[in-house]
């Protein structure tokens, strides 16, 4: 009987961790789920390849079944290419990028990555194509160490470290009287909003997937270490797939594509250069936040 017992109470530890991660992962996406599952669905096939070209075609999408946040937003994004989504708070930028990573599933149309509708894909293979920096990060209930490793559990000491110092957060870690052994989360130690983007960050890097969202990514950063760290992060996207939330304007100017989001339409697209000479929305934005760069810069 004992032989039978402990492989099945081995399973049940295993499924309770499992349900842990997968609470624990919406929450770190700020979310709390009422609706049904997304579930794989019967015969779902597994995403694979190196390369990924992402697209969004006539997707609308909302929470409740009643208010729609996104209609008809259409994109692409081809292998390696860079997307910029702007748009005032509330627009629908953060939901893009939740629909991306499959927290929910759309209400009209399909968003597909290298042309398959992502519902006809596995939810694991699909995740672990995507590396994502959401805009609010809550760590796992866990050490510094494997909230870092959490996107390749196999990577080896230095590729660890290696991320961390990327991210800005290596000589933070060091200061602590159990480095990369503390634990941090609900649990632990609380870090500010700044350090916490930061691991999400390191996560990001070490993972090194082809797809990678970018929501809001720096934006607890203070100015310096944003700028620091905006190298990283370009450097990380290029030659990948990448979706990028900008609140600060200066940090897309090299995008592939710019769409402009106004209530979860697309009013506008573009390149930096183009976008600026329509005169529209996103050069008016552009010229609010000159002005309080140079007027930041004065101080
Ligand atoms: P942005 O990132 O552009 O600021 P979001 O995509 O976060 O905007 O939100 C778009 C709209 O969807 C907002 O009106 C927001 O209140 C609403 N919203 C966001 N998350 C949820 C949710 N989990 N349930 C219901 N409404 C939501
Ligand atoms: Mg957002």
């Amino acid at each position: 009987l004992t032989q039978l017992w402990s492989p099945l109470h081995f399973l049940g530890f295993v499924y309770r961790e499992i349900r842990h991660a997968l609470a624990d992962m919406e929450r770190m996406f700020g979310l709390l789920r009422q609706d049904e599952e997304v579930a794989d669905a019967p015969g779902a096939r597994a995403l694979s390849g190196a390369e990924a070209t992402v697209s969004f075609d006539a997707v609308d999408f909302s929470y409740d079944g009643k208010r729609e946040i996104l209609q008809g937003v259409s994109f692409t994004i081809p292998a390696g290419k860079t997307l910029a989504v702007v748009g005032a708070s509330g627009a629908g930028k953060s939901t893009l990028a939740r629909l991306l990573f499959r927290f929910y599933d759309v209400s009209g149309g399909a968003v597909r990555v290298n042309g398959t509708d992502i519902r006809q894909l596995t939810q694991d293979s699909l995740r672990a194509h995507i590396g994502i920096v959401p805009q609010d990060t809550v760590l796992f209930n866990d050490t510094i160490w494997a909230n870092i490793a959490y996107g390749r559990p196999e990577a080896s000491r230095e590729e660890v470290i290696d991320a961390a110092r990327r991210a800005h957060i290596h000589a933070f870690v060091e200061t602590l009287p159990d480095g990369y052994d503390t634990q941090v989360g609900e649990r632990g130690l609380k870090l500010s909003g700044g350090e916490k983007q930061r691991v999400a960050i390191a996560r990001a890097l070490l993972k090194n997937p082809p797809i990678m969202i970018f929501d809001e990514a720096t934006s607890a950063l203070d100015s310096r270490t944003e700028r620091a760290i905006q190298q990283e992060l370009a450097a990380a996207a290029s030659g990948r797939t990448t979706l990028v939330v900008a609140h600060r304007l200066s940090t897309i100017v090299d995008a592939d594509e710019i769409v402009v989001l106004d209530a979860g339409r697309v009013i506008e697209r573009g390149n930096h250069r183009t976008l600026v000479a329509a005169g529209g929305r996103y050069s008016a934005l552009w010229a609010m936040q000159q002005q309080g760069e140079a007027a930041a810069a004065d101080l």
